[in-house]
């Protein structure tokens, strides 16, 4: 049998997802020791979100590091279209907007490997891959550390602070038994990819149509799609033949109808399980909680990347100061990251619950019916202030966070 082996950090990280690699990047540039764990060997998960938007792109430039991001693969989207039942309306414009008029659209392994890469090199920075926290470390009533496995054996990391930064399904919040908000959601949602053409229609594109709905996201050489089914319909779909589910895609977007049969089975289309949820307190003595781990977004707006990213910038500035004026980690310096973090929270799951409510149910309940333009959108979307109106709050979301790079050590 191996040994448990131990070693000390001053921050220990939990997940390597978009909250988790920033939150290191920024302690590691701000000369703070820290440890990052990932329970996978690498980032190379499909059916994550793709999307870096504004606020992000602000804080890449801000770090210096926004020229190397450019040179990734990746498309920019400037507008946003929603297709009622074969009429296509913009709701959605970035154009205007400032300091970035558009969304950028990348592989999440793409973005991680980047940010892993570049937090590498930085002398107080660690990843460790194939390291999963499965508990935590407790002493007088206060977190000291985690508990992982590893391929080698089991690990204890001792640290000052522990960030649980583990996503939705967070070990971390589990093993603390912190009490959860609950928004619910009424809807889940099947991932597929099919080729995209030349000739079709560019940018992001939301197409309902009676009792179905679809997002559409170009990503250069094919089309990443989100079909959305009710909440908890998936089993029952999946006995249908393959060929039905064909049929459904083609209805909502007819020139897809030769690709559709691209779909072959159902091993090619994932279910990810929507969850609406905020805890009602980040944080305990000696661990803080952020990303989906401390409130699960829905997907609507694609904005989870870049609200996890927000609490890792706030959470890194606090943490920063705080280590380089008194040296401690308490209970206030975490209440100060959720101050920051929550207002900003609560009313982005605000709109999402209305548009999950108002919008999303109302289609997926509706049967026979083609859903039709409503006429105050057809009026709204005809000014650009309108339409410039969704494309700022998804861009840069409520109370922007912007890193403190006065906190930041010499290179
Ligand atoms: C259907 C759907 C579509 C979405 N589309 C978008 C989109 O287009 N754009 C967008 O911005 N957001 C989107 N989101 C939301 C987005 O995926 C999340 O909000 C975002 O990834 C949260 O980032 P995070 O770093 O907090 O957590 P995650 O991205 O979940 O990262 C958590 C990391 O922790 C690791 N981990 C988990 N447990 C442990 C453990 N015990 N020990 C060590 N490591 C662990 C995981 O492997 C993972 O790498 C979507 C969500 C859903 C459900």
């Amino acid at each position: 049998m191996t040994e448990k082996t131990s070693l000390q950090t001053t921050v220990c990280v939990v997940g390597g997802g978009p909250a988790g690699l920033v939150l290191g990047y920024l302690l590691a540039r701000m000369g703070v020791e820290v440890t990052v764990l990932e329970k996978h060997a690498d980032f190379l998960r499909d059916f994550r979100g793709d999307t870096v938007h504004g606020s992000t792109l602000e804080l890449l430039r801000d770090c210096g590091i926004k020229q190397r991001f450019d040179a990734l693969p990746q498309q920019h989207l400037q507008e946003m279209c929603i297709n009622f039942g074969g009429e296509s309306l913009k709701l959605g414009d970035f154009q205007g907007v400032k300091p970035f008029d558009y969304i950028c659209l990348i592989a999440q392994w793409d973005f991680l490997n980047f940010m892993a890469s570049e937090a590498k090199a930085l002398p107080s920075f660690r990843l460790i891959m194939q390291c999963e926290a499965t508990d935590i470390i407790s002493e007088s009533e206060q977190v000291k550390g985690v508990l992982a496995t590893t391929p080698e054996g089991a690990l204890e990391i001792r640290a000052d602070l522990v960030v649980a930064c583990d996503g939705r399904s967070s070990t971390i919040r589990k093993v603390l038994k912190l009490p959860v908000t609950n928004l619910g959601a009424p809807m889940d949602v099947l991932w597929f990819r099919l080729p995209r053409k030349e000739t079709d229609p560019s940018g992001l594109e939301g197409r309902l149509g009676a009792g179905h709905m679809m997002v559409m996201i170009n990503r250069g050489d094919y089309w990443q799609i989100a079909y959305l089914v009710p909440k908890g319909s998936d089993a029952q779909l999946r006995t249908q033949p393959i060929t039905d589910f064909q049929q459904q895609v083609v209805a909502l977007v007819p020139y897809l109808q030769e690709r559709s049969a691209l779909i072959r089975s159902w091993d090619e289309v994932k279910t990810l399980v929507v969850t609406v949820d905020r805890l009602q307190r980040w944080h305990v003595p000696g661990a803080l909680l952020i990303g989906d781990a401390a409130h699960a977004m829905s997907p609507i707006g694609g904005v989870g990347i870049n609200m996890a990213i927000q609490d890792a910038v706030a959470a890194a500035n606090v943490i920063g100061r705080a280590l380089q004026a008194r040296h401690i980690l308490d209970e206030t310096t975490l209440t100060e990251v959720q101050n920051k973090r929550e207002a900003g929270v609560k009313r982005m799951q605000s709109l999402q619950v209305i548009a999950q409510n108002r919008v999303i149910s109302a289609v997926l309940r509706a049967k026979g019916k083609e859903p039709s333009v409503p006429l105050v959108l057809r009026w709204l979307a005809r000014f650009r202030w309108f339409r410039n109106i969704p494309a700022r709050i998804i861009g840069y979301g409520f109370g922007r966070e912007h890193v403190d790079t006065t906190l930041f050590k010499a290179k």
